[in-house]
Parts: structure tokens; sequence; C-alpha cells
């Protein structure tokens, strides 16, 4: 059995653990690798390499440290059916999402390539007379990222290419579900030139989470994640002096309007609902329809859409599967309990999704698309996040009771509405409480030179990840205020003993 060890200081470093964690292919319930669950001496020992390879990557010209990335953009190119595969392997997704996922973290590698501009910083001159002023955006040290199992290349990438290029280290503790992919990035990076300690990856639990989280050297702690780790991570972090991030979980709604364009909300729907077997932070849970008309269309062809999907491996021969399985027994069995719940609790199961058998695949972990009509809000897969294949259509009378309906939810990351009227649109994008909102768009992650993050309780702390955001997380501003005498000679120095102020 192949053990996974983490990546310190530019090689693979056995860790001296006697604790491991089973990781499997979630489309046959095979195990095929074991990972280990680092000590807290392993993690000590990767911040300190980070620490020591600070102070020279910090004085690297941002010119240099971008065409590392630029090298690594091209290595995750040229590499990419491999990491696709991996990353299929150990997750479940169908493999074309997988590419996508790539794809996604890719693009913040590329918005890190224009560090040398993204890091110039502000200057004023002639702030007063004589006087100018400039900015310089300065690394912080070691940065410390922990990313969940959902998205193992993308997450990741949404934290370290900024955290790099901007002049930082970096050690990252990802999912121990699938640890794999975060060692093959770690071995392309230093194949692109970075030197060793900059990046480091340490594998385990909370034993491993608690050290970054508390070791005095750590400067940031990036985190994404489910709500109640997110909370503990940003008060811990916050505790110990660190920078935080925390992201959190999320309960996507999109609002169909009656003037909707039903056929394209109802792809939209079907994709963003069933997609990665809704294992997506941004995958969309609740559709609140506003009106019993267009609410029963849109049961009627989601109940078609559903039936000609197929669900099965995310690597086939042949066609490819519109959806894989989710990540584990223990996950596939709390969704399960999640659909019992729903029917306990009076929800309509339109499709039923709890006995999904896939031929060859007897022993994988599959939940088959699920659709509830008639959910209401005191329903716990309502207020839950469910994460998995499960949708729910809530039936409002009007535009407002669906917006409230959003608003009044504990969580709010992506919400959406799909509708013809563009002043509707525009005030729904005005006074919806979420941090990402389309207009039938159903999925409405920004690009990487924007930022992605919600709002509530679905994240902690004040700056969401990548884009401008992300450049401000992982440097510190320092102001220099600057007057070059003309002539010492010709100057005459005084004191003064009011607050200055420019002339
Ligand atoms: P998780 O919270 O179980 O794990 C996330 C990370 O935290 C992992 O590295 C894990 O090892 C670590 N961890 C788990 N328990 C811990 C503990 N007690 N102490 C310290 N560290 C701990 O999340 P997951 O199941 O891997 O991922 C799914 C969740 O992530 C969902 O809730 C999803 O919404 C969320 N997510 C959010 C976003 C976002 O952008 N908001 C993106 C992707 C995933």
């Amino acid at each position: 059995m192949e053990t996974i060890q983490n990546f310190i200081n530019g090689q693979v470093i056995e860790s001296n653990t006697d604790r491991f964690s089973p990781v499997y292919n979630p489309a046959t319930g095979e195990q095929t690798r074991q990972v280990v669950l680092s000590t807290r001496s392993d993690v000590k020992s990767a911040i300190e390499m980070a620490q020591a390879a600070f102070p020279r990557w910090a004085k690297t010209p941002p010119l240099r440290r971008a065409r590392v990335m630029f090298k690594f953009k091209s290595l995750l190119e040229a590499n990419q059916d491999t990491l696709a595969r991996m990353i299929s392997n150990e997750h479940g997704k169908v493999y074309s999402d997988a590419v996508g996922e790539l794809t996604r973290g890719l693009e913040v590698v590329e918005f890190a390539c224009g560090i040398p501009h993204l890091q110039k910083g502000e200057s004023s001159a002639n702030v007063g007379s004589g006087v100018d002023s400039h900015s310089i955006m300065q690394p912080l040290g070691v940065c410390a990222g922990i990313t969940p199992f959902n998205f193992p290349a993308m997450v990741p990438m949404w934290m370290f290419p900024i955290a790099i290029a901007t002049g930082n280290t970096f050690v990252l503790k990802p999912s121990k579900k699938n640890p794999s992919l975060s060692l093959m990035l770690a071995e392309l990076l230093k194949e692109a030139g970075l030197p060793d300690g900059v990046f480091n990856v340490v594998n385990g639990d909370k034993e491993a989470v608690d050290v970054l989280l508390t070791d005095p050297r750590v400067q940031a702690v990036s985190f994404v994640g489910s709500t109640p780790i997110a909370e503990y991570i940003y008060t811990t972090a916050s505790a110990n002096g660190k920078r935080c991030q925390a992201l959190g979980g999320a309960k996507n709604h999109c609002i169909l309007m009656p003037d909707a364009d039903l056929e394209m909300a109802n792809n939209a729907i079907v994709g963003a609902g069933f997609g990665a077997a809704g294992e997506r932070c941004m995958a969309l849970s609740v559709v609140v329809a506003v009106g019993d008309e267009i609410a029963d269309k849109l049961v009627s062809s989601l109940t078609k859409s559903i039936d000609t999907m197929t669900v099965g491996p995310g690597i086939t021969e042949g066609k490819e599967n519109d959806m894989g399985p989710v990540i584990s027994a223990v996950h596939r069995d709390k969704i399960l309990g999640y659909i019992n719940s729903g029917v306990d609790q009076g929800a309509k199961l339109v499709v039923d999704g709890r006995d999904c058998q896939v031929s060859g695949h007897e022993n994988g972990y599959f939940v088959g698309p699920t659709l509830f009509d008639d959910v209401s809000p005191d329903m716990t897969i309502y207020q839950e996040e469910i994460f998995g294949p499960v949708l729910s259509i809530v039936r409002a009378p009007d535009y407002q009771t669906a917006l409230n309906l959003i608003n009044q939810h504990q969580y709010g990351n992506g919400s959406a509405i799909f509708t013809r009227d563009g002043e509707t649109a525009r005030q729904f994008s005005e006074d919806v409480l979420a941090g990402m909102v389309g207009v039938n768009v159903p999925i409405p992650v920004p690009m990487a030179f924007h930022s992605f993050g919600g709002w509530k309780r679905s994240i902690f702390g004040p700056l969401n990840v990548h884009g401008n955001d992300g450049v401000r997380f992982y440097t510190r501003m320092k102001t220099v205020t600057t007057r070059w005498p003309a002539s010492v000679r010709l100057e005459t120095h005084s004191s003064h003993f009011t607050m200055p102020t420019m002339e």
C-alpha cells in the first residue's frame, strides 16, 4: 500500500507518525493509498523550512517570481491529463469536470503571473512642497492554507500562487480524503524553478492544523471548508495574532421568476444542482419558484432532464457520465439521511436518488439526482448544507417573499435569478444578501482577477480569495513619506511640535 508523505524543503519527507488515514477511489469503494497524519514535529519542521526560505524569496524581484509562475502554468497545461485523472480517481468527479477545476486554478496562476504590476503599490508626487509619498506592498512571511476535499486542485490554487508570487512562503495542509494532487503540484512547482522551502505540503488532521493556527512563525491562514471548522479556524488563528480568511459552507438559492426563459433556466439548474454530485460550495441547492404555474412547469421539465442523466465512474472508456460518486461512504449515508428527513418532514420527493445502483461499481458511493418539491423553510433539508445531489424547490407567491427567504438564510455564498426583466435583475443584485450573484447564470463563480467569497456564515474575515483581495491578504502595506532637502547648507532646520500637515 503506497503511503502519501509530506513535501518539505523541496523533497518528499517521511513523517515520523504512527497515524495514517485511508484514501479511497469513491467510484469503486477500494482503498488505493494511505496518507500520513503528520505529527506536531512534522508540521514544525515544515514551518521552519518555510521560515528559512522566506528572506531570500521575499527579496527576489517580483518579475523573477512571476517567471516561476509562467513556467508552472505551462507545466500544469502539459500535465493536465495526469492531474485530471488523479482528481477523478480520488474525488470521483467526472474527467471533464476535473479538467474544468484545473482550468479555474490555472487562471489564478495566470493572474499571479502579473504580480509585478499588481504589487506596485501607490505613489504620489508632491504630497507637500518637496515631499513625495509611496506605498510598498510587502510579503508577510510564512502563510498557511487548509483546504477541503471538493476541489483538491482549484482551492489550493486560489491561495498559494498569489501567496508565493507576492513573496511569501507557504505550508499547505490539504484534505486527507484526496491528498495526492497537492504533492503533484509541489513537484511541478519545483520543476518550474521554485526554490526549496517556498512551498511545502503537510498532510494530516486537526493535530497538524492546530500547529499552523498557533505557531507564532505563521503569519496568515487561508481556510476553505465547512462553516463550523471555518469558525474554529478564524477564532483560533485570530486569537493567535494571525491574519485569517476562512470560507465556509453554503446553501445557494436561485429565484425563478414567472417571465424566465424556462428551457435555459432548466438546463442551468440541472447542471448547477447535480454537477460534481452537488459537492460544490457554489452548487445550487434551492430553487425558489415564484408562482405555481412556473413551479409546475419547472418540476415537469427537471424530472425529464434528470431522467436522461447518467451516473457512474468519473473516468470511462466511452461516453462520459453526467455525475460521479460522492466522496465517501460516510458522506453518502449523511446525504441519504437528509433525503429521509425531507420525506419525514413532509416534502414531496419527486425524483428519488436513494437506491442508485451502478453496474460493475456496486461498492462505489453513488447517490442519484434527487428532487424535492414543496420544501418549506422549517425543514432540515432547507436549513442545512447537504453537499450532495439534492435539489429543493420552494414555492413563493411573489418576488419579495422569495428574496426574503434568501436574505434570512444563515448562508450567503452564491445566489441567482432567472428573469427576462432587467429592472428585477438589477434590484435583486442590489438587495440580495450574498457575496456572489448571477443573473441568468446559475453558478456565478468570479474569475481569478475578481475576488471570490460569500457573506454571512459563508465567510469569516474581511478579505475574499484571489483577485485584488488576494493580493491584499498576502501583503502588508508600508507607506513611505520622503523629503530631500535641496541642500543641507541652505535649509534652516527647526523642531515642530504641532501635528505635521503638508503645505
Ligand atoms: P471540512 O471542514 O471537513 O475540512 C476542511 C479542512 O479542514 C480539511 O483540510 C480538514 O482536514 C480540516 N479539518 C477538518 N476538521 C478539522 C478540525 N476539527 N480542526 C481543524 N481542521 C479540521 O470540509 P470538507 O468536507 O473537506 O469540504 C466541504 C465543505 O467545504 C463544504 O461545507 C463546502 O461548502 C465547503 N467549501 C466552501 C468553499 C467556499 O468557497 N466557501 C469552497 C469549497 C468548499
